[in-house]
């Protein structure tokens, strides 16, 4: 008889325990998707306040923001949603969206296909390289996109930007249809421009995914900028200084900042060129900037090309890769402008 009133009695308690649960349980459910979670809830009024998810080809797509932007700028959703599909289960989209979530695309890395149009939907569809978006030079009013934005495209290759590497994990990577440059008798390399078409096109994509993402203008970079030592692209003929002006993106210095540094560096810049101790502080200022160098105190190769990166991003009309006294005060000028946190 005991035996059976203990067991009625614990019985009570593990019930009295999960009610209790329970109770806490509906407790700390978060207010809105509650109302929207309810069996259903019979009313067609809170079936309406679900987040729409539309159907298309196969792939749902929400159709507003997830989350509170008032909260966390970073909370928007878009895009296709990738949800797993248990055997016997049913994976719910809309009840609990979490407001702690951000994007993982960071960077906006811009290239150029250095190929012709079809060589380049070539090269980017069937080979290694790939990119998200390829802009052509064929003067019409499409964009062609080659990879899901939520997924890696195989653009960037060994990179590094201020603490940050391998940048195919963090970036939207933007191929434009251009062919490079050509070595003239002395060496040089000469660039070919881009048309007003391209760029306009380049500026409307790339202001639509800066917005989306929040990227700052410190990662929105040339290939070049990420990997100097390899790579020249998109190279001094891309207008980065009108993107700037005319459309708010990416970073440029500002006019009477780099008069002022350069005033400052013209009273010694010539004599102190080849002291070791100068041509380190001026690698540590690459480096502070973004760039990822060794700080050898030498004007060595990997310097050298640091240079001619930075040049072709905001000093493109000399890209010798020599450091004088106007790209110098141009990167002072842009390090206290974006100053690393
Ligand atoms: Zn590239």
């Amino acid at each position: 008889m005991r035996k059976t009133l203990y067991i009625i009695g614990l019985s009570t308690f593990v019930f009295s325990c999960t009610s209790q649960q329970n109770v806490k349980k509906t407790a700390y459910k978060p207010k809105t998707p509650v109302s929207q979670a309810k069996p259903a809830v019979k009313t067609p009024v809170a079936e309406a306040a679900k987040p729409k998810i539309t159907n298309d080809h196969g792939a749902e797509f929400f159709t507003v923001n997830l989350a509170d932007p008032k909260n966390n700028d970073n909370t928007a959703s878009y895009g296709s949603i990738v949800s797993a599909k248990p055997a016997g289960y049913k994976v719910v989209k809309t009840y609990f969206p979490a407001i702690g979530q951000n994007f993982r695309q960071r960077y906006l890395i811009l290239h150029y296909t250095a190929l012709a149009d079809d060589k380049s939907i070539t090269v980017l569809t069937q080979q290694g390289v790939s990119a998200h978006y390829l802009v052509n030079n064929t003067g019409d009013n499409e964009i062609y996109q080659l990879v899901d934005e939520n997924k890696r495209s195989y653009h960037a290759g060994v990179s590094n930007w201020r603490n940050d590497k391998n940048l195919n994990d963090t970036s939207i990577g933007i191929e434009i249809v251009n062919t490079g440059y050509t070595a003239d008798a002395t060496g040089k390399k000469i660039f070919v421009p881009f048309s007003d078409d391209q760029v306009k096109k380049v500026a409307a994509l790339a202001k639509d995914i800066v917005n989306r993402y929040q990227i700052p203008a410190t990662n929105v970079l040339a290939h070049s900028d990420i990997a100097p030592t390899r790579k020249q692209d998109p190279g001094p003929m891309f207008p980065w200084k009108k993107l700037y002006d005319e459309y708010q993106i990416g970073m440029w210095y500002d006019e009477a900042a780099k008069q002022s540094f350069l005033d400052l560096a013209q009273t010694d810049f010539a004599t102190r060129y080849s002291e070791p101790s100068f041509i380190f502080l001026i690698q540590t200022a690459l480096q502070k900037f973004g760039y990822y160098l060794d700080l050898s105190g030498k004007w060595d190769d990997g310097t050298k090309k640091t240079i001619e990166a930075f040049q072709y991003h905001f000093r493109p009309q000399n890209y010798d890769g020599i450091m004088d006294a106007e790209t110098w005060a141009i990167l002072q000028a842009l390090n206290q402008k974006y100053p690393a946190k």
